[in-house]
């Protein structure tokens, strides 16, 4: 089989024992790679009432058939898994090095499961998979961690692991890679996953390469569309995501003051990626194959490391009202140590910091005071929240649980959709986001559906959009919100950036490398055929765990309550009309939910029962 190596190592930890998965071309063809083998797995080695923290969630990674092969922005990898900080799906998507270092090991994915006695890390080279004892890589942060291991196995390696954070099962917690430069799968909590195996990193590498059903015309397409993504993407590389923080401020994007606020016009530009460049910015960094390199490094008093992107430089920044560039970096700097998801972390400190201000917390709950714009709290909470110290321990089970736990209608600031916060993109700028956080399957999520650069300014003919949308109107935004879930779950599979995408890589450049690389003729309509199969297999796990359409919704305060100024005030979400049009387009029932003529349609029937919460 060309582009794979066509096995996937189950790795059971409680038995120390490994099995090879061997599968074929019908099933790559089906499932892909990435997103849509890792929730195959999922659904195959999962029940609805497995617990996200048993011994029994798998624990899966996925490459994809890019991987490898040079394709521009490919090395990236998929972490599936049962989220502990939502009970749902969960998929993360993390670039670096460790994808490409994983299919070199003669593997395109792992399937953990159980529990180990004792901390231990897997390393796992040319096919055969070794378990070795972690007692000393225990307590460690996640660059001591690679450090320790790339010490003790040479730099051509890819190392995943977990800091504090996920050894203390903190539901905030992500899985780390590349040290400081901090590639996560951060959203959801498998860093939590990981931590409740006892298991502290997997180390992978060796020399199995896969072979190009059409090396030389791959070749020639890769070398044109890298001279367009460096071309298109200088920007991005000169000031990274967080270039984008004035626009997002100006547009009435940017989450501030616990999204209640409309503008930040006065301190936006002390916080943003051009600020960033004429001060901490050090270099930048690109992860595997990708010549865009939107990765930021920054020099904080002598000690250089992966700088904040946009998301974070939002949620610990503006959404907590700290302008503090040099803060921010250093609470991002922290984040990425001890192993936690910058978005979410940010936002339940906004949220506790909404509750001090109106005396829900006090002094003695939160070791102080903590006011808006508050840097020092900032950090002090990140502390409180890795080691579940105080407060920290129930802000760590995210903003959903906690405010369920402090009571006092503080669920009311509790930003989040099916217990998983907010990023840093508002549903009141750009509409779309408003089915794309409801119906999105881990909860709110930009990356699960991406359509808000198309309300913006550019334009996607494939998908019926050869005009940009207007991002204020609410009709056609639930169809739009659909077309654009199928294209991620194949980005996503396939696994590119979707930098990538949003730079101009359409669907027949993605069809054509599938082909080069596997073999697969791929029409359009296969394309999005074979989308919406995975997505809608991700939409059965949830049915099964109990999530229907009344959990498809979005905070009263992105409902309700309009931005008071700036690009996008007085403007609400008509979300009802959305979700009319979504499950109506998807074909799905009244309830929101797929039927077994949605799953036997897309040829995943096996998995009906999944559908019988
Ligand atoms: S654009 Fe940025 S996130 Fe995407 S692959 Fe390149 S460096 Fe990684």
């Amino acid at each position: 089989m060309y582009g794979y190596n066509g096995k996937v190592a189950l790795v059971d930890l409680a038995n120390r024992a490994t099995r090879t998965i061997d599968y074929d071309e019908e099933f790559a063809r089906k499932f892909i790679g990435g997103s849509g083998m890792g929730s195959y797995f999922l659904l195959k080695y999962c029940t609805p009432n497995t617990e996200p923290l048993s011994q029994d969630n798998p624990l899966i990674y996925m490459v994809g058939p890019y991987q490898g092969t040079g394709i521009p922005t490919s090395g990236r990898h998929q972490v599936v898994t049962r989220s502990p900080l939502t009970g749902a799906f969960l998929e993360s998507d993390a670039g670096g090095t460790f994808g490409f270092f994983l299919k070199r090991s003669g593997f395109d994915g792992l399937i953990i499961v159980g529990k180990s006695e004792k901390p231990v890390y897997l390393s796992i080279f040319n096919g055969s998979v070794a378990f070795n004892d972690a007692q000393q890589l225990w307590g460690l942060d996640t660059v001591e961690t690679e450090g320790v291991l790339k010490k003790l196995y040479g730099r051509a390696v890819g190392v995943s692991c977990i800091g504090p954070a996920g050894e203390n099962m903190v539901p905030l917690a992500g899985i780390f890679h590349d040290g400081p430069d901090a590639r996560a799968a951060g959203r959801g909590g498998a860093g939590a996953v990981m931590g409740s195996k006892n298991l502290k990193a997997i180390v992978v590498g060796g020399d199995r390469t896969v072979e190009s059903f059409h090396k030389e015309r791959l070749a020639a397409s890769v070398k044109e569309k890298v001279k367009l993504l460096k071309d298109r993407g200088y920007g991005l590389s000169l000031y990274g995501t967080s270039g984008g923080t004035a626009l997002a401020e100006e547009l009435g994007d940017l989450p501030i003051k616990n999204w209640s606020l409309g503008s930040f016009k006065d301190k936006v530009t002390l916080i943003t990626g051009q600020r960033m460049a004429e001060t901490i910015l050090a270099g930048n960094y690109g992860c595997m194959a990708c010549p865009i390199r939107c990765g930021r490094v920054v020099d904080l008093d002598g000690t250089i490391c992966g700088g904040p992107e946009y998301e974070t430089v939002a949620m610990l920044g503006s959404n907590c009202m700290v302008d503090d560039l040099n803060v921010i970096a250093e609470a991002n700097a922290l984040c990425n140590r001890w192993g936690l998801d910058t978005i979410s972390t940010g936002a339940v400190i906004a949220f506790a910091m909404e509750l001090y201000e109106r005396g829900i917390l006090v002094d003695s709950d939160v070791q102080g005071a903590l006011r808006w714009g508050d840097g020092r709290g900032v950090l002090r909470l990140i502390s409180m929240i890795t080691f579940k110290e105080g407060i920290g321990a129930i802000l760590g089970q995210g903003t959903k649980k906690a405010s369920e736990h402090i009571g006092k209608g503080s669920a009311q600031f509790a930003i989040h959709v099916k217990g998983l916060e907010l990023p840093a993109h508002d549903p009141r700028c750009f509409k779309s986001l408003a089915s794309g956080y409801a119906t999105s399957v881990r909860g709110a999520c930009h990356l699960n559906s991406y359509s808000y650069p198309w309300e913006r300014s550019m334009t996607f003919p494939e998908l019926g959009y050869p005009d940009t949308v207007d991002r204020k109107e609410d009709k056609g935004k639930g169809i739009m919100t659909a077309k654009f879930q199928n294209l991620c779950s194949m980005v996503d599979s396939l696994k590119i950036c979707k930098f990538a995408v949003l730079l101009g890589i359409d669907i027949a450049t993605m069809c054509d490398w599938l082909l080069c690389v596997t073999g697969f003729n791929l029409s359009l309509e296969d394309f999005l055929q074979t989308g919406e199969r995975i997505y809608t297999m991700k939409k059965a796990f949830n049915v099964g765990v109990g999530l229907a359409r009344e959990h498809d919704t979005l905070p009263e305060r992105i409902l309700k309550e309009p931005r008071d100024s700036g690009g996008s005030q007085g403007l609400l979400p008509d979300l009802e009309r959305q979700l009319e049009e979504y499950y109506n387009f998807r074909g799905w029932k009244a309830n929101g939910v797929p039927g077994k003529e949605n799953l036997d349609k897309l040829g995943i029937g096996e998995f009906a029962h999944w559908l019988q919460a």
